[in-house]
């Protein structure tokens, strides 16, 4: 068996593949020098939006302002609710808490790690206003129920596909094509990711839109004429030339992705030890952002520690749910509250899977694992 080391993504091996058109492309921005707002940025906001489905994508400076324009677009603040799940990447909860609205979490469920539906409802009071799904790991959020419960009590849906550039439910429609609004990042491990931070706000509200794109630029869309009181938050051009080079690549990556998942699942499906992700039944496309296991036993360190020595890096997403955090202890969610994230979040371990990787490296991993569970056993 080769030494060689398994990273848990490639992003030099990426460039490597990427450099004969990206470098030219960031070379035309840096001879044009429209750094802001330049000509790349709309050309990927049209292409994106094209792509995803949606009418409008907006161009901003990270997927964590997307989500905190796109809960300004809609005039949430103080005194407002936003629902989320407890076991997402902590941006969710902070661009709630950065409108001044107040984060109500909910559980998610154990087999997929995805929001409760179900929990959703016995959350709702008088003030909330949105809700939050994040389609962690590149897997839509459960859709149906949400919807209807959003329609009955007025709520947005905001949709975090911050982890889910391309994924699809079962109908085709894309991640990113339901909510009032959608956020997503271009943070250079995402599945579509940047030489930086990026994001865009999906919508198909022309009013929403025409917001967001004051918000993101001073409240100016004519310059020095501040219509309302904005911020400094757009995709740079540079970043937007990269995007534009590696969108053509994306549905082939997730395809990669899906074909890695399933060569995974084909290797590690004779071990009871290890729960494997399970796709939800109305999932379409999963874009496997990761492919997360998890580990009941309650040794995932030595698991980890296993791989690692033999040259296969492993992570953990996410190791403490957003209500144990010390930032959000303030929240006041006792431990135990939410058993389902709790649980997820001490079992959780995500394999390497990254576009470039081969076969032979997926059967490598699994059977490492193979032979820590055989070791395990003895
Ligand atoms: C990456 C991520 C974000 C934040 O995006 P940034 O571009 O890093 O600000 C938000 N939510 C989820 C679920 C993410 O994975």
């Amino acid at each position: 068996m080769s030494n060689e080391t398994i990273p848990f993504l490639d992003l030099p091996g990426q460039y490597r593949d990427l450099a004969h058109e990206i470098d030219p492309a960031v070379k035309r921005v840096m001879e044009r020098c429209d750094f802001i707002l330049g000509e790349a940025v709309s050309e990927f906001e049209r292409t994106f939006a094209a792509y995803i489905g949606v009418p409008r994508c907006l161009g901003v400076g990270s997927g964590t302002d997307a989500l905190q324009l796109a809960l300004r677009a809609l005039e949430i603040g103080p005194g407002d609710e936003v629902i989320t799940v407890a076991n997402t990447f902590i941006a969710t909860v902070e661009a709630i808490s950065y409108v001044g609205a107040q984060p109500v979490l909910v559980d998610c469920r154990a087999e997929n790690c995805l929001i409760d539906d179900g929990a959703v409802a016995a959350a709702i009071t008088g003030r909330t206003r949105a809700i939050i799904p994040v389609h962690l790991y590149g897997q839509p959020a459960p859709r149906e129920r949400l919807q209807a419960l959003a329609a009955r009590r007025g709520l947005a849906i905001i949709e975090d596909a911050a982890q889910a550039h391309g994924a699809t439910w079962s109908d085709g429609a894309r991640c990113g094509t339901w909510g009032r609004l959608s956020a997503f990042s271009f943070y250079p491990g995402k599945n579509l990711g940047a030489f930086g931070d990026g994001g865009v706000v999906g919508t198909a509200d022309p009013v929403l839109a025409e917001r967001i794109e004051l918000m993101r630029n001073w409240g100016a869309k004519i310059k020095y004429h501040h219509e309302i009181k904005g911020f400094n938050s757009r995709l740079d051009t540079v970043q937007a030339a990269v995007l534009n080079v590696k969108l053509q690549y994306l549905e082939r990556w997730n395809e990669r992705r899906r074909e890695l998942a399933a060569h995974y699942r084909r290797l590690l499906a004779g071990y009871d030890e290890i729960i494997l992700p399970e796709e939800s039944p109305w999932t379409g496309k999963h874009a496997y952002h990761l492919f997360v296991i998890r580990l009941p036993g309650g040794d995932r360190g030595a698991f980890m520690e296993f791989l690692g020595r033999r040259g296969i890096q492993t992570g953990i997403h996410y190791p403490v749910p957003v209500h144990r955090q010390k930032a959000y202890l303030d929240l006041g969610y006792e431990e135990g509250r939410f058993p389902q994230a709790e649980r997820v979040s001490a079992e959780v371990v995500s394999l390497p899977i990254f576009p470039e990787m081969r076969e032979d490296q997926v059967e490598r991993v699994s059977a490492t694992i193979g032979d820590y569970l055989a070791r395990r056993a003895d």
